[in-house]
């Protein structure tokens, strides 16, 4: 059970209403978030929910059966949408196109890109400056001095920026200069990290992991909410399969179960999700068609170059074709 508390609620009001959970011998968490004040009560005993809607202080009451609770559609109907600032919206009521190199690599390297996306009208870059590598002697990105070049550029030229964040320590180096926080694939299920993001005030994307299914997704973006953090968005970007044609398999079917499940926003990576350049596209058009709210995909200007995932990268004319095919279809995905 989910129960949204008045904004201004008195100590003693509060107070009442916890008793009465408690009488019905229910375990409460009280969380605050920038939205709102909520208690989610847990427990199994059969109850009369008007008694606890009729309470002083009580603006709604909802029950939920899933395992996550605030993330769960079941209480709200709404969808949410994320505000980058500048009138940077993400959410339902519009389609979201993020791209970017998959590593910041120079300064050069960020304003061509930044070049490219302004006149593509895309307003917000991926790079990452802290890479989750597979091999230790592979670049590992260019740190936080790399994120404050990128912030610099990107700033002064009206851009929003999306970063991985691998650990604890790198939060508060970080919030200045990020728009949203990226959990990567493998720090999905990284709990005292995503504890931490529920902590600070700025949006996080959370990616499910290789061998996550979307019940985890959803459990892990509860920690984020429950620790007071509801500016969420949730990513999926394929998962390990038996399958060794291509990177990994893009769940498609997680999309619609996603939006079905969770009021959160719904954004895909197509570029993790197949791995190979020439289909990044279709497999965007796909999650666009599927009821993604935003993509976001890899982009450089010479993918060939790129210090990781090149492979899966777009370069400056294919990402351009891509981003008018996008919009020449998103009226169609709203029939
Ligand atoms: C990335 O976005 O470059 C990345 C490392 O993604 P993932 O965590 O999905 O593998
Ligand atoms: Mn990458």
């Amino acid at each position: 059970m989910i129960i949204q508390l008045e904004q201004n609620i008195s100590p003693t009001v509060k107070e009442k209403i916890l008793s009465s959970i408690n009488t019905i011998g229910y375990k409460t968490t009280e969380v605050k978030t920038q939205k709102g004040i909520y208690l989610v009560c847990i427990g199994k005993n059969e109850f009369d929910i008007r008694l606890i809607g009729s309470l002083n202080g009580v603006q709604d009451v909802h029950r939920v059966s899933d395992s996550y609770k605030l993330v769960s559609r079941k209480w709200k109907v709404n969808a949410t949408e994320i505000d980058l600032g500048d009138g940077v919206l993400i959410g339902e009521n519009n389609f979201s196109i993020m791209a970017g190199p998959c590593s910041i690599e120079s300064e050069e390297q960020v304003e061509k890109v930044v070049k490219h996306l302004v006149e593509n009208n895309i307003k917000v870059m991926r790079g990452g400056v802290f890479k989750p590598r597979s091999s230790p002697y592979a670049f590992r990105g260019m740190g936080i001095d790399g994120l404050k070049m990128f912030n610099r550029i990107c700033r002064a030229n009206g851009i929003k920026i999306i970063t991985e964040v691998m650990q604890v320590s790198q939060i508060a180096e970080m919030i200045d200069y990020v728009d949203v926080f990226q959990v990567g694939a493998r720090n999905s299920q990284n709990f005292n990290l995503l504890d931490e993001l529920g902590r600070v005030d700025k949006p996080v994307l959370i990616k499910r992991g290789m061998s996550g299914t979307i019940d985890e997704l959803l459990q892990s973006a509860e920690y984020i909410f429950s620790n007071g953090n509801e500016k969420l968005m949730l990513c999926e970007r394929g998962i390990r399969s038996y399958e060794t044609a291509y990177r990994n398999t893009f769940d498609i079917n997680a999309i619609p179960i996603l939006k079905e499940k969770t009021h959160l926003p719904v954004i895909a990576d197509p570029s993790h999700g197949i791995g190979i350049r020439e289909h990044v596209p279709m497999i965007a058009l796909a999650a666009m068609m599927a009821g993604a709210d935003g993509v976001i995909y890899e982009v450089h200007e010479k993918p060939e170059e790129a210090a990781s995932d090149g492979a899966q990268t777009l370069n400056f004319d294919e990402s351009k074709q891509l981003v008018g095919r996008l919009n020449a279809n998103y009226s169609l995905n709203l029939v």
